[in-house]
């Protein structure tokens, strides 16, 4: 069988069970992609060839002796923040260069007791702190829809990889945006759990109270695949909770009548300077809802104009307070210095780039005292009442539709030189993480110039289930999701 690599997972499963193919084949049309198109996307940044084919080679023997699973043998992609024992784990930064995962991530461990193989490392913005993966220290990922354009970010490489079809899904993390936005800008699905509903021990942190594990996928069936094979509860992470876990992928069933359900409409978010395009996309989505039989309320979240000012307080204090740990002594890179402060002073300014510096002094300075009470403490309180909005919210609607991005993948380069207007592009994803519920992304249409378009389904905590049934019952009585970029 050819161009196993174009494959989805659940299909994949079926020709493993079946016996119509092996994993090992599976691996190679994967690793025989990302020779012919990676020199192109720059979606990895480590490839690990000869562990996958071994790996590849312990799934089909596991199988031949009776093991079973939807992910035994499928290829993934990692985002280079997650460790995976014995690959490198840089975050794409300079000052971990050379470091080694000694361990797995919980994850990564679940992931590969259900028999997944770990292809290699993929691009991200340094530190997960980006939109676009222009801030990684090392390449420059590329839109497989077209090269001149940026993946999105963070997690740029774990969807473009899967766009590219040089990964059959891979896994990001999402802390303001980096699985939903890349998603929608490369045209896969990407979905950000809710807080604690997937362990976060091994992912290196961000921002420890907004970061969440999650897949970046080719359908909504894929994700809820792995969203069930990583759920959990689990001792190392005091944030996870301990829910039974939903047979996620089994609930996605052919019926796709939406009747019965509510679908919010946020007036709010289709804010100033939202792209038209987008903005029709996302209303013919709505429209698609209705004649499924779901049932539009308009809703209000009042306080989402202040997220992106809240988002970048909370995040940068906790990354300061995170990044901490990069002092040279413990990880990676170590520039000597007279004494131990020099020393520290040496690493972290030939370590971190620019980003990931205008991030920590900034949040040094809402945590400084004098400071405190005027930012940070303000930011959480604001941060409740987005919180809140959302809770009045899911009284009256199941789940709520809204763009993505205000606007679709823009150029490599376009917004470098002006970090503030990078972040202003979160403001329709960030609302989520601070107020810690779900949210999904799903292509929804594509731009004149022919760039994907993302619709985000977004519910409350632990209902999952809820946006995995709407966003599959969209997808499958649609065709965006079926279109394969020509690189
Ligand atoms: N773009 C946001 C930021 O730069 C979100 C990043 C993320 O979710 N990791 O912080």
């Amino acid at each position: 069988m050819a161009n196993l690599n174009t494959k989805t997972i659940s299909e994949l499963s079926d020709l493993l069970e079946q016996g119509k193919c092996t994993s090992v084949e599976i691996v190679n049309d994967v690793l025989a992609a990302i020779d012919a198109r990676d020199g192109k996307i720059n979606a990895y940044l480590t490839l690990d060839r000869a562990s996958a084919l071994k790996q590849a080679e312990a799934a089909d023997k596991a199988r031949a002796a009776g093991k079973k699973g939807a992910l035994l043998g499928i290829p993934l992609a990692i985002k280079d923040l997650l460790n995976v024992k014995g690959q490198p784990c840089t975050c794409s930064s300079k000052i971990l260069e050379g470091y080694i995962a000694p361990y797995d991530a919980t994850a990564i461990a679940k992931l590969r007791e259900a028999g997944a193989v770990f292809l290699g490392r993929v691009n991200m913005d340094e530190f997960a702190m980006g939109s676009s993966t222009e801030s990684s220290a090392f390449k420059k990922t590329r839109n497989p829809w077209n090269t001149d354009h940026v993946p999105g970010g963070s997690s740029g490489g774990s969807a473009a990889s899967v766009a590219a079809d040089e990964a059959v899904a891979a896994l990001g993390s999402d802390t303001g945006g980096s699985i939903r936005q890349p998603a929608a800008f490369c045209g896969c699905v990407g979905l950000k759990p809710t807080y604690g509903m997937i362990s976060r021990y091994g992912l290196t942190a961000f921002a420890s109270s907004l970061d969440q594990i999650g897949p970046i996928t080719k359908t909504v069936k894929d994700s809820a695949i792995l969203l069930e094979a990583m759920a959990g509860k689990d001792e190392m992470d005091s944030t996870s909770i301990d829910l039974p876990v939903p047979n996620f992928a089994k609930e996605l069933t052919d019926d796709h009548s939406l009747k019965g359900m509510k679908l919010g409409l946020p007036n709010e978010y289709f804010v100033d300077g939202m792209d038209t395009e987008v903005a029709t996309a996302v209303w013919n989505a709505k429209k698609h809802c209705q004649e499924l039989g779901a049932e539009i309320v308009n809703i209000s979240l009042p306080h989402s104009k202040y997220a992106i000012a809240v988002y970048y307080i909370i995040a940068t204090a906790e990354a300061s307070a995170n990044l901490a740990r990069f002092d040279g002594i413990r990880y990676g890179l170590r520039k000597d210095g007279a004494d131990p402060i020099e020393l520290y002073g040496k690493t972290r300014a030939a370590g971190f780039g620019p980003e990931v510096k205008r991030r920590i002094i900034l949040g040094t300075y809402v945590l400084s005292s004098g400071y405190y009470d005027a930012y940070y403490l303000r930011a959480q309180k604001v941060r409740t009442l987005i919180r809140n909005d959302f809770t009045a919210a899911f009284k009256q609607c199941d789940a709520i539709l809204a763009p993505v991005t205000p606007t679709p993948a823009y150029k490599i380069g376009e917004k470098t030189n002006d970090p503030l207007k990078m972040y202003l592009d979160d403001i329709l994803t960030t609302p989520v993480n601070l107020a810690g519920i779900c949210g999904l992304s799903v292509p929804c249409g594509f731009s004149k110039a022919g760039l994907p378009i993302g619709l985000q389904i977004l519910g409350d905590s632990f209902k999952e289930a809820n946006i995995l049934k709407i966003g599959h019952a969209y997808e499958q009585t649609t065709d965006w999701h079926r279109q394969k970029p020509r690189i």
